[in-house]
């Protein structure tokens, strides 16, 4: 079983909880080791925001089909047709792919050209049928099941850190924090933190969101979609809407940015 009985995860929390299951200590050491003003100050104001923004995921979340998975192969091939590309799109194919290839041996054994065929809406065609066939070989290698392992996961041409990670945490349930340059985006703006050119692959910031992602699996999942969903919706790159935004109270650019 796993947190997926919610597509979200566990939405409803405490402070007190998440002051068992958050490394408030090394969220404030990342912070420190940078130079940010008041480490302290803003990691508990961004721990006190926790609760309303879990909340703003149950009611604003976006219910895609991955997100009701279980299955790590459905969820492992999902990350992947996600890659580079709008959820909206890979919701649309997302039926019709799952009926051809239940399986990572479905996969293996279908025509090539039924899988260019299905995943051709989506672009980077070539690209995305090599990855999918190389994922498929690598579940194949261990009767049919997609291996738990970060490193393993990440055989396959052109699959990364944030792919291996989303699968263990949504397959698998392991908590840890997905960095993308939206997650990475909201976290610069409410500690005022100076990102890096490639935040998406900064160690630092993969660490203060690891830090700050509850350890507990229903908890770390709301956490990594809320804040993916925030900087879909809320937290854009150009018009941020504050106002609107569950984390505003605890945000040093809703605070003191031109909002
Ligand atoms: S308050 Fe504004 S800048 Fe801060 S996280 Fe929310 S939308 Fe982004």
């Amino acid at each position: 079983m796993t947190s997926t009985d919610h597509p979200f995860g566990r939405t409803t929390t405490t402070l007190d909880e998440l002051h068992g299951c958050v490394d408030v200590t090394d969220a404030k050491r990342v912070l420190n080791s940078i130079g940010v003003a008041k480490p302290d100050k803003a990691v508990e104001g961004f721990l006190d925001q926790m609760p309303t923004l879990l909340a703003w995921l149950d009611e604003h979340g976006r219910d895609y089909p991955w997100r009701r998975a279980s299955d790590p192969w459905q969820i492992y091939a999902s990350e992947i047709l996600l890659q580079r590309t709008r959820s909206d799109a890979v919701a649309d194919i997302y039926p019709e792919f799952f009926a051809q290839f239940p399986s990572a041996r479905c996969l293996l054994e279908a025509d090539e050209e039924d899988l260019r065929s299905i995943v051709h809406p989506l672009g980077f065609v070539n690209h995305r049928v090599r990855t999918l066939r190389e994922a498929a070989e690598l579940c194949a290698e261990v009767q049919d099941e997609v291996p738990a392992d970060l490193e393993a996961l990440q055989q396959p041409w052109r699959v990364g850190p944030y792919t291996a990670r989303a699968c263990l945490l949504f397959a698998f349930d392991q908590p840890m924090a997905l960095v993308d340059t939206n997650t990475a985006r909201i976290v610069g703006r409410v500690f005022d933190y100076p990102l890096p050119e490639q935040p998406h692959k900064s160690t630092r910031v993969q660490r203060l969101l690891d830090a700050l992602a509850p350890d507990n699996p229903a908890l770390a999942r709301a956490f990594n979609l809320a804040l993916l969903d925030l900087g879909a919706l809320v937290c854009t790159s150009e018009n941020p809407n504050c106002p609107a935004c569950p984390l505003a109270e605890g945000c040093e650019y809703a605070q003191t940015g031109d909002v």
